[in-house]
This record gives C-alpha cells, structure tokens and sequence, in this order.
C-alpha cells in the first residue's frame, strides 16, 4: 500500500466511480505498474504467494487490459509464459485470441491488477478449463471485495481492501458537504 500511496495510486477523499456509484477511496494499478522496478517487484511477490497455494505452473494468464503488465512480471519470476484473453467486443465474451491457446498438459495461474467481483478472472478460469488446462490458483495485486470473490480456484491478493461504495442518494460524504471529483482527470 505504501507503494500504492507514493506513486499516487491510492487516493482517499470522495470519487464517483465508473459505475456511478461513491467512494471514499480510490485506487488505480496503472499508476503503480507505470513503473517498470515497482511492477517488477509486484511480479516477484506474486508469484511467491501464487507458488504457496498453486505449486509449480507451467502459464500465466491474464485478462486484458488491467492484468497485462502484472500477469508479465509474475510469470517471469515464476519462469512460465504469459498469455491473456480478451473479451469480445460484440458478444464481451472471453477468450484467447492472436495464436494464444493451452493443453491438457498446462498447469495454468490467472493474474489480474484488481478483483471486484472476481467476474474477470472466473471467466478466464473457464477459458482455461474449457479448453482442457488444469487452474490451480489466481492472484491479484488488490482484492478490493474484502477477501469474498470467489473466482473457483484458490485465490491470492498482495491487499485485502474492504472498500465501501455507495449510492449518491446514500453518500454519507455528499452529506458532509465534501465536493466530489472523477478520479483519473486531470488535478486542478
Ligand atoms: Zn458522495
């Protein structure tokens, strides 16, 4: 979190989230993972919490586009390939495009920036499965559900976050009179 708070990638005050809905508190991976040494250094702590609770691999996956850079960096300190998916734009179902594919032989970790809900990662879990890879765990640099995703496979997360979203009727910080702002714009 400390690398979080440095690189200005954990803001607290009061935001309106993509989904329309308060927070008091804002995080974006991006800023952190900007920097290639602290991305690297996320890689390497993931992939040991990934290898206490997965064992030896053989791929990393990633959904796009969040999980790239970190799904890159752990699988080099796990010494494994890197591949992601991506959701189709007609349909948003996910899959593995541009000659990526996995085996029956392949022993697969999913590695995403943040988990919410966890829809993203389970869906490349299923991926995998369908096509015949064993998935023996996923991780992600921020679970912000309070340790509750379940995403089917044993989960890692180097910060358990409970962040708490409310509907603007319901904002105790509109409330408080506290003006809101769109984080990712521009600082005044
Ligand atoms: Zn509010």
């Amino acid at each position: 979190m400390e690398l979080f708070r440095s690189t200005g990638a954990y803001l607290e005050g009061h935001f309106r989230l993509t989904s329309g809905l308060h927070s008091g508190e804002y995080l974006q991976c991006a800023l952190v993972l900007q920097h290639p040494s602290a991305a690297e250094k996320l890689g390497r702590l993931m992939a040991e919490e990934l290898r206490k609770v997965a064992g030896p691999t053989t791929v990393a996956v990633s959904p796009a586009m969040g999980g790239l850079i970190i799904g890159h960096e752990t699988a080099r300190a796990l010494g494994v390939r890197h591949i992601f998916t991506e959701r189709d734009a007609a349909t948003g179902k996910m899959t593995l495009r541009r000659g990526f594919g996995v085996t029956p032989d392949d022993v697969a970790v999913v590695v995403e920036d943040v988990i919410t809900t966890g829809g993203s990662t389970r869906d490349v879990v299923e991926v995998l499965r369908a096509a015949g890879a064993r998935v023996v765990g996923a991780g992600s640099i921020i679970d912000r559900s309070g340790g509750k995703a379940d995403v089917g496979a044993p989960r890692v997360a180097l910060a358990t976050l409970h962040v708490a979203a409310y509907d603007p009727t319901e904002c105790p910080l509109c409330r408080q009179g506290i003006p809101v702002v769109k984080p990712g714009s521009r600082p005044a």
